[in-house]
């Protein structure tokens, strides 16, 4: 499960034009310090929800490093949900 942080930011990517913005920019929409805002690229990279590239902001227009969102193929979802449906009966079976 994705921190609050984190979903802020899938949030943010989701709104911006291109679902592409730099670190900077995110720190200040979530209105965190830049460390934290990079905590929180770390969880979704880890999560595999976001990649880096080398790209200009299109908030600031800056040529920088820039988180871009990524989209999950379709056939990931219903593996998701399969792995979701096998847990939840799991627990059933030990509750
Ligand atoms: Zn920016």
């Amino acid at each position: 499960m994705l921190a609050q942080s984190a979903i802020g930011a899938l949030t943010f990517l989701r709104t911006v034009p291109n679902m592409v913005a730099c670190v900077a920019c995110l720190a200040t929409y979530l209105g965190v310090h830049r460390s934290a805002a990079l905590k929180t690229v770390r969880e979704l990279i880890l999560a595999g929800r976001i990649l880096c590239t080398y790209a200009k902001c299109v908030m600031c227009e800056q040529r920088t490093p820039v988180i871009r969102l990524r989209r999950r193929p379709s056939h990931l979802d219903s593996q998701m949900e399969a792995r979701r449906a096998a847990l939840g009966t799991g627990e059933r079976i030990r509750g």
